[in-house]
């Protein structure tokens, strides 16, 4: 076996690992960047929308080099039922501006970027490599396996996604439950760009991001996603992993479904599906998050745990970034004081409580447990629907006050259930 010894190692090659390794290179330290997928980026998936703060700060302007798709300058968020569609929708040019921004990505190429970013710094960054195991003595650990071969570092950062084996494997963080993650499903539609911007009431490069709840899921815990990208629109939906054992229905089904639903199908009509993809995302903010330092390792990015879906926004990638940014700065901090135990590396931990990572997980902690409540994604928006067909609707037959036919749609899902999801509602946000 031979032994090769760096500064630090870091284990995956997504937006947590790229961004950890860009910045420590960036300061001269030797840095391997072990990604398992063909090249940075192959293995990765997400719904859609980068928030651009976090990486904003590291990179300034970093949207005019890197491969994004369109600035979102849309939202909508739809109810939906089987036939029916109650949609919110927000327009304005504060979503466009810098530090607001945020910018609709495709993985494969954006995560590549920032990996070629990272080896051009002067990362080792490889590609195709597994790391079978972490080097662990005494607690500590002080490398990675890879195909048999020892590879030794002051401090290897785990960066390798909502699972991390590894650190499951080693002993440093207890298994992920099926009930913390969803299962997310997406494929890619492509379309001429004006198309897409006709079909969304879109300029050149300006984006949209649509969330979809209710039937998409089969009335389950989770939602559907639309975002448009240049030529082509990423649809898909997440589904809570436990739940869906419970269901009749595959997640399949319900892509099936979703995307045949009349709010749906005109938006992909005349699509050419170029693209399947099936990833797992960390649901349960911040009770997920367990250990996130010892000595001689840092855990960031989903490995940590670090994501949130609030219904209307989910948040994955600006976190990733944020974490490994942190990460990186302990490890700098840890070199100054020549120690790598978990007593300096503790500063990691205390740099995220006093960010937005730590802090946002913990304003929305009594979300997750808020959403799954199958009235959320069952009856209400069945109730909305049918005030929203009582208002509109007009026949001929002769009236009965909106507010009494309300009423009959309220009372239907029970007044106090919707008094006491109101208020559990208010106080999870
Ligand atoms: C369906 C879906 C929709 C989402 N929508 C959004 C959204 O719209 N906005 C948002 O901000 N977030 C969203 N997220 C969450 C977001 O994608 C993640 O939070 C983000 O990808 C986390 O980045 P990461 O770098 O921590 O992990 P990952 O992107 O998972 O990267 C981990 C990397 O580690 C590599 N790796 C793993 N094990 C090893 C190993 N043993 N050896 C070497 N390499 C290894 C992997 O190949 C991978 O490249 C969504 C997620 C899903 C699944």
């Amino acid at each position: 076996m031979s032994e090769e010894k760096f500064d630090v190692i870091v284990v995956g090659g997504g937006l947590a690992g790229s961004t950890a390794a860009y910045i420590l290179a960036e300061q001269g330290l030797e840095v391997l960047l072990i990604e398992r997928g063909n090249y940075g980026g192959s293995k990765n998936m997400t719904g859609g929308r980068l928030y651009s703060h976090s990486l904003e700060k590291i990179i300034p302007n970093f949207a005019e080099e890197a491969p994004v798709e369109r600035r979102v300058v849309k939202e909508a968020v739809t109810m939906m039922t089987e036939n029916d569609a109650v949609t919110f929708n927000f327009r304005s040019p504060r979503l466009a501006e810098t530090g607001s921004d945020s910018y609709v990505v495709l993985r494969g190429e954006f995560d590549r970027w920032l990996f070629d970013k990272a080896e051009e710094e002067g990362a080792i960054a490889t590609s195709g490599i597994k790391v079978d195991e972490l080097i662990v003595e005494n607690k500590k650990v002080k490398g990675v396996i890879c195909g048999g071969e020892e590879m030794l570092a002051d401090v290897v950062i785990l960066a390798d996604g909502v699972n991390s084996l590894l650190a499951e494997k080693a002993g440093l963080r207890p298994r992920v439950k099926p009930s913390q993650v969803a299962v997310g499903a997406k494929e890619v539609y492509e379309l001429p760009s004006k198309v897409i911007e006709d079909r969304f009431g879109l300029e050149e490069n300006e984006g949209a991001a649509w969330l979809f709840a209710g039937s998409p899921t089969n009335g389950l815990v989770g939602g559907g996603f639309l975002y448009t990208n240049k030529q082509s629109i990423s649809i898909g939906m997440v589904v809570n992993l436990e739940r869906i054992g419970e269901s009749d229905k595959t997640i399949e089904d319900m892509m099936n479904e979703f995307t045949k639903h009349p709010e749906v199908a005109p938006l992909i009509k005349d699509g050419k599906l170029v693209e399947r993809s099936g990833h797992v995302v960390p649901e349960a903010g911040l009770s997920m998050v367990s250990t996130l330092y010892g000595d001689g390792f840092l855990i960031c990015g989903d490995a940590a745990g670090f994501c949130l879906n609030i219904g209307y926004m989910v948040r994955g990638m600006d976190f990733a970034i944020a974490s490994g940014e942190m990460a990186a700065k302990a490890v700098l901090k840890a070199r100054e004081k020549e120690d790598f135990s978990s007593a300096t590396l503790k500063i990691y931990k205390d740099m995220l409580d006093e960010s937005f990572v730590m802090k946002d997980l913990s304003l929305y902690k009594k979300f997750p447990s808020f959403m799954d409540n199958p009235r959320i994604f069952n009856e209400y928006p069945e109730m909305l629907s049918n005030i929203m067909a009582d208002m509109f609707i007009v026949n001929g037959n002769h009236g009965i006050p909106l507010r009494k036919k309300a009423m009959k749609h309220i009372k239907s899902v029970g007044l106090l259930n919707l008094v006491k999801d109101g208020l559990r509602g208010v106080k999870s946000i």
